[in-house]
């Protein structure tokens, strides 16, 4: 039964339905399960330029399937390649079996769906999925707020130097060759033991302290890679660097000079950034990734796929290399959605002459996906997960030793 006044939070609803009946059902139904807008659009194109024109995603989309010239399955790729954050509900007089392949197409193409309605849509169709879809936030919220630690803490801790780094390598995935390593920051903890950056990176970022953080652990990696180098071993080294260090122009200067300090060339470090943080404080931004360039950095597109990149965004940066999202590469063996979207991006990589990197390489079947499709290297549990420091040049023996300098058919 759907309540007369629903206790749901209020949500921003976009109808898109070309039948005015079937349309004015749709906006009746929203409302009364909460909707404080319901925006419509009569055929895909209009729609996409309402997703697109929305500075604030939209809650909920609710999508019918048959639509004039551009139809729902082709307005869900289309919404998917622009990373849109929405979820769907699709509409449909198609049966089941149409409906779950719709669904399951759209997951494929990244978005998030919740579920599907036959039409027309009413209040009592759509309550459950408007409970399912706020449930889910409501877990996700709290997820995130209870793995995140306390500030004062997190503070503390880079006060008593308990972050620690670890790196993970890189293969060649033609050969199997040993190609670098990503440095990714840990906190071990006195009490909690060793802490994933998902539990302190954004409560850094957010107290301002992920400057002193960055630096700690460049200067540690520096530091390594010094003892390396004593032992002949000169290991591309890959940094993550978050979009709040952008805005600082003098960065590269910084970073560049402890390495001039310690006779290293910076061409052996790539800079990692996210697509998202390259498009906030566009100009330093920009200035900061140029002149990392300019001193012989790398510069790598992290994540790739599933921000908003455009070529825009991948000509006027000066990237060297794509690091192609795992959601893409995990199990992607003969899932024809992904091996498309894998093939464009390392098509789009070899056209801008960029190296390009599988991240989550998780089995033999994985490298053998990538490796077929031409990508340069690869990162995953696969070969190797993040290891402390002082583990890597026994992992790199171990891994020379057993001559996996073939791909492994
Ligand atoms: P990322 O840059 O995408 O790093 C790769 C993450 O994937 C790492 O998680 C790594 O442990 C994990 N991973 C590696 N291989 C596999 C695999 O085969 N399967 C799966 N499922 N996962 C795999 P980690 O270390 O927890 O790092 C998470 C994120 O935290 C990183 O994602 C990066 O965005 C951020 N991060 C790590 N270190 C730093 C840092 O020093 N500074 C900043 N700003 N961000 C950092
Ligand atoms: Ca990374």
């Amino acid at each position: 039964m759907v309540p007369s006044k629903p206790s749901a939070p209020p949500f921003r609803a976009l109808i898109i339905e070309d039948d005015d009946l079937q349309r004015d059902a749709s906006i009746a139904a929203v409302r009364s399960c909460g909707a404080i807008l319901a925006r419509d659009a009569a055929s895909g194109r209009e729609a996409m330029a309402a997703i697109v024109a929305e500075s604030m995603p939209f809650d909920v989309i609710i999508c019918d399937l048959k639509l004039p010239g551009m139809d729902g399955l082709e307005l869900l790729r289309r919404a998917g390649d622009t990373g849109c954050r929405s979820a769907f509900i699709l509409a449909s007089s198609f049966e089941p079996s149409v409906l779950r392949a719709a669904e399951e197409m759209a997951r494929g193409y990244g978005l998030r769906v919740v579920g599907a309605v036959e039409k027309p849509v009413t209040a009592r169709k759509l309550w459950p999925l408007i409970l399912r879809l706020q449930a889910q936030d409501l877990a996700e919220v709290q997820e995130r707020t209870d793995r995140m630690m306390p500030a004062s803490e997190v503070r503390r801790g880079i006060e008593q130097r308990q972050l620690d780094v670890f790196v993970q390598p890189k293969v060649n995935l033609q050969t199997g060759a040993f190609a670098g390593v990503e440095a990714l920051m840990r906190w071990r903890h006195p009490k909690r033991g060793l802490l994933n950056p998902a539990t302190f990176i954004p409560v850094m970022e957010e107290e301002g302290l992920i400057a002193q953080a960055t630096l700690m652990l460049v200067e540690a990696t520096i530091f390594e890679c010094v003892r390396w180098r004593k032992q002949g071993l000169a290991i591309p080294t890959s940094i993550n660097l978050s979009a709040h260090l952008l805005s600082d122009t003098a960065l590269p200067d910084r970073i560049g000079a402890l390495l001039a300090d310690v006779g290293l060339e910076p061409q052996l470090f790539t800079i990692e950034v996210t697509e998202t943080a390259t498009m906030t404080d566009v100009a330093q931004s920009l200035e900061t990734l140029a002149r990392f360039r300019m001193k012989g950095f790398g510069l790598s597109i992290d994540d790739y796929g599933t921000g908003f990149a455009c070529m825009k965004q991948l000509t006027r940066i000066p990237f060297t290399e794509m690091k192609i999202d795992r959601i893409f590469v995990t199990g992607s063996a003969g899932q024809k959605v992904l091996t498309d979207l894998l093939e464009t991006s390392l098509d789009l990589a070899r056209r801008l002459a960029l190296t390009s990197v599988a991240e989550g390489i998780e089995t033999r079947e994985d490298w053998q996906t990538l490796a077929d499709l031409g990508c340069d290297l690869g990162q995953g549990y696969f070969i190797a997960p993040p290891m402390p420091l002082a583990s890597l040049p026994d992992w790199h023996r171990q891994w020379s030793a057993e001559d996996r300098r073939v791909s492994p058919r």
